[in-house]
């Protein structure tokens, strides 16, 4: 952690106890369905729909579709967002989760919200806060879907990576899409890029639920460590073409359309400051340290101070061709 950690921490713990609730963020988060729309199955339980956890907690956000939103300043056992979605025929979990502990329990609230074990684990990329609990999430047998560059990926960039785990994967074509058929619910799986070379979403087509995985974060500003930020911006475009209903982000909260625009805008502006420093010769660092959050957003948090610099960084890089 850096040092000046301790009072990002203190804000975004602050800021997650209203999960989006706060006043700026609010007309962009996606809204909770209201209990009356949800079957008695779906219905709270004296813990809450799995339960308010240090690590974070599992919303619901459709008919049999769940969002984990994680807390990953406070407890690193899930680390990133993800989520189930049940049908009659299978459950399908999204993302391993940061490590062995968080995807154990998100296999336990899957078989407490729909009495089974996840059959199929979508990895959306191969960062290691999104795939170290591979283990864990495939150990009762769940088919694992990814691209090839984020099965490599993995087994080459990651440490200890459980490289025989992923040998077996189901691939969907780099560009392209498969439809997974869970009974009763599709769940169409779009291969893209932009957060690194090959990103995976889902998208729950009849309820309107977009899992973005890293393309989208809502409440924390996103990590272009290996973004290519024209590609990036494409992607969150084609997401918002979807007119989804909810965006599952990566990282902090969920949004709805309008905050997926917001997002965008967000895009536009570290871009606009890319292309401002490039063409005064100013540094990264600099143009990152007088880079200010748009108005409605000043509440939104980093997982590290220097993620401006980090992110106009990365626009330099692709405008210079470098
Ligand atoms: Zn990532």
């Amino acid at each position: 952690m850096p040092t000046r950690s301790a009072s990002t921490r203190r804000d975004f713990l602050r800021w997650t106890a209203s999960l989006g609730a706060s006043a700026a963020l609010a007309p962009f988060v996606a809204q909770p369905l209201l209990a009356q729309s949800l079957r008695p199955a779906e219905l709270p339980r004296p813990r809450g729909l799995g339960g308010r956890e240090p690590w974070g907690s599992l919303e619901p956000v459709g008919r049999d579709v769940w969002a984990m939103l994680s807390t990953p300043l406070a407890d690193r056992t899930t680390l990133c967002n993800g989520g189930l979605i049940a049908g009659r025929d299978g459950v399908l979990m999204i993302e391993a989760f940061g490590g062995d502990a968080g995807a154990r329990w998100m296999r336990e609230r899957a078989r407490a919200l729909t009495r089974r074990e996840p059959t199929q684990l979508l990895l959306t990329h191969y960062h290691a806060d999104h795939t170290g609990g591979l283990t864990a999430a495939r150990e009762a047998g769940a088919e694992l879907w990814s691209t090839a560059r984020t099965r490599d990926d993995v087994i080459s960039r990651n440490q200890n990576a459980p490289v025989h785990l992923l040998g077996d994967a189901l691939l969907v074509p780099e560009g392209g899409e498969h439809v997974l058929d869970l009974g009763g619910r599709r769940v169409r799986m779009i291969a893209l890029e932009g957060h690194t070379a090959s990103d995976l979403v889902a998208f729950v087509e009849d309820d309107g639920v977009v899992f973005a995985g890293d393309l989208i974060w809502f409440g924390m500003f996103p990590n272009f460590v290996d973004a290519r930020p024209s590609r990036l911006t494409a992607s969150v475009r084609r997401l918002r073409a979807l007119n989804a209903r909810v965006y599952v982000s990566g990282h902090g909260v969920t949004a709805n359309a309008a905050g997926v625009d917001a997002f965008t805008d967000l895009l536009d502006l570290v871009e606009r400051a890319a292309r401002d420093a490039h063409a005064r010769g100013v540094s990264a660092e600099a143009a990152g340290a007088a880079f200010r959050m748009p108005a409605g957003m000043a509440d939104w948090t980093l997982f590290n101070p220097r993620y401006f610099e980090r992110a106009i960084g990365a626009w330099m890089r692709e405008i210079s061709g470098s």
